[in-house]
């Protein structure tokens, strides 16, 4: 509300200089809570630092762009005879068959081609990453960009970050890692081990507003080198220019609008307001819960879990067909008290349930279930 109410246009640091400012500190804040390498924070003195975009989209699609003009700059350097279009042309990128269809969309928004890596049990592995890598290679085309996503859309599956990141390097392809869920998850030390290899990544990107209580927008993104970025979307007409260019970020060049909104308050209030210990309370808190739905889950033999529970997902399902799974969800939702959002694996259709809110309580676990057992019921009755 307060926000909206100083109703700042951000355009550029003289715009509102406590709009840039603040979210420099705030983007260190957070990633000191998440311990992210000192590379990615603006007080270490180095290049790194963070910015607040809208989505997880914006974020694959602007690491995607620096890549890409990291990429042909080092290209033209080595083959000088090379056109821009012929380089273009060549540019691969990667991810899991598991990744969001924002990666993929990033890739059609920034015009490359995009390869899909099989996963292994819905986590991508180095060896088929540098595997795809490889064929590429041999193929003439040149690898410049892969997205590790910690926490997948479909079962919250987590990709080998310690595996592929190093192959990234190995390769010069640039490391993102998409982790819009779960990633408000590593404010908890014992969740960390799931982002092990963080430093070989180039950029880091998850949603506060998914999981750690900040309105929508809020999409948390650190660079270890924003000047690809930077670099890569630089137009200074003379009514954006102002005399402290050069020393404090003007995030216009972070992002792909101009104007933007003082959304650093946003973080600043809830960081202040619960404080680290109480927001790790509410990761744990909805974790339990989603072990609680899973228990109840298995415990009733016509059911069984379609992946590993992980964070605050239950991915569940009645033992038999597809069709069944998807007039169970049908009729779930056509109750009106509950609603869940399916997903498909390998052509394995299963319903997940998804913890999100503030004011979930164990009770609500169990009034959850009973709608889907009891929804199971009719079905049963029915045949
Ligand atoms: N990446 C992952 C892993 C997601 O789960 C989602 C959304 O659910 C996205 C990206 C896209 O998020 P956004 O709506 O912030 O673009």
């Amino acid at each position: 509300m307060l926000s909206g109410a100083i109703a700042c246009i951000g355009f550029t640091w003289i715009a509102s200089p406590a709009c840039t400012e603040l979210e420099v500190v705030m983007m260190d804040w957070l990633g000191k809570m998440l311990e992210l390498p000192a590379e990615f924070l603006a007080c270490s003195g180095g290049k790194g630092g963070g910015v607040i975009q809208g989505t997880a989209s914006e974020s694959t699609l602007v690491a995607l762009l620096g890549a890409k003009a990291k990429k042909v700059k080092e290209v033209k350097e080595l083959h000088p005879e090379w056109d821009e279009h012929t380089i273009l042309g060549k540019l691969v990128g990667y991810c899991s068959d598991q990744a969001h269809s924002s990666v993929e969309r990033a890739g059609l928004l920034g015009g490359v081609k995009l390869r899909s890596v099989q996963s292994e049990n819905h986590r991508m592995r180095g060896a088929a990453l540098e595997k795809a890598i490889e064929q590429d290679l041999a193929e003439g085309l040149i690898p410049f960009y892969a997205v590790v996503t910690l926490g997948t859309t479909n079962s919250c599956a987590f990709d080998y970050l310690d595996e592929c990141g190093p192959v990234g390097n190995k390769h010069n392809v640039w490391i993102h890692v998409d982790a819009a869920y779960a990633g408000s998850a590593f404010i908890c030390p014992e969740y960390r081990h799931l982002m092990k290899g963080i430093e070989s990544a180039d950029s880091f990107n998850f949603n506060p507003h998914k999981w750690m209580l900040v309105n929508f927008d809020c999409s948390a993104m650190w660079l270890k080198d924003p000047s690809w970025v930077v670099n890569a979307f630089n137009v200074d007409p003379l009514y954006l220019k102002h005399d402290m260019q050069g020393s404090a970020p003007d995030y216009r060049h972070w992002q792909i609008p101009l104007g933007r909104r003082f959304r650093a308050l946003k973080l600043w209030f809830v960081l202040r307001l619960y404080g680290v210990e109480n927001l790790q309370a509410h990761i744990r808190r909805h974790c339990n819960f989603a072990k609680l739905f899973g228990d109840l889950c298995v415990a009733d033999s016509r059911f069984e879990l379609a992946a590993e529970i992980n964070m605050g997902l239950v991915c569940f399902r009645l033992k038999g067909s597809n069709e069944r799974n998807e007039a169970l969800l049908k009729r779930i939702n056509g109750r009106g008290h509950i609603h869940l959002v399916p997903a498909k694996i390998k052509d394995v259709y299963f319903l997940r349930m998804a913890i999100c809110s503030r004011f979930t309580q164990s009770e609500d676990m169990e009034y959850s279930w009973k709608e889907v057992s009891a929804a199971a019921d009719e079905m049963e009755q029915e045949q």
